[in-house]
């Protein structure tokens, strides 16, 4: 089963997640790493792709920014080719207006070049 994880503060959704563990397991991690928000299961889906398309839906609802973690489908990814507000590289990110690529991944180029000295 797939899970997706909501996070609340004082009643109102700040966080979406998901994950394949047991949810308590999940939770558990994200207080254990500081978290003071109150996790609750939102959605279980039978496969990855449903979770996906389901997170996805609930990021936009709710305005929440997705985590960057999310594994980009083939559908996600065809829908955002070409488009600009979505970085061309990881298709994961949204980007500025002028920008093709995203902070994280305009970086990469840099990281080769130095590698290579
Ligand atoms: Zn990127």
């Amino acid at each position: 089963m797939f899970y997706i994880i909501g996070g609340y503060n004082n009643n109102t959704l700040v966080y979406l997640g998901t994950t394949k563990q047991t949810p308590n397991r999940r939770i558990n991690w994200l207080k254990s790493n500081g978290s003071k928000l109150d996790f609750t299961v939102i959605s279980t889906h039978n496969t990855e792709d449903d979770m996906l398309t389901c997170y996805t839906n609930l990021t936009k609802q709710y305005n929440i920014k997705p985590h960057k973690n999310v594994k980009i489908t083939n559908d996600i990814k065809m829908n955002r080719l070409g488009n600009k507000a979505w970085c061309q590289c990881c298709f994961k990110r949204k980007v500025n207006i002028g920008y093709t690529y995203c902070y994280f991944c305009s970086k990469k180029p840099l990281l080769i070049k130095f590698s290579m000295l």
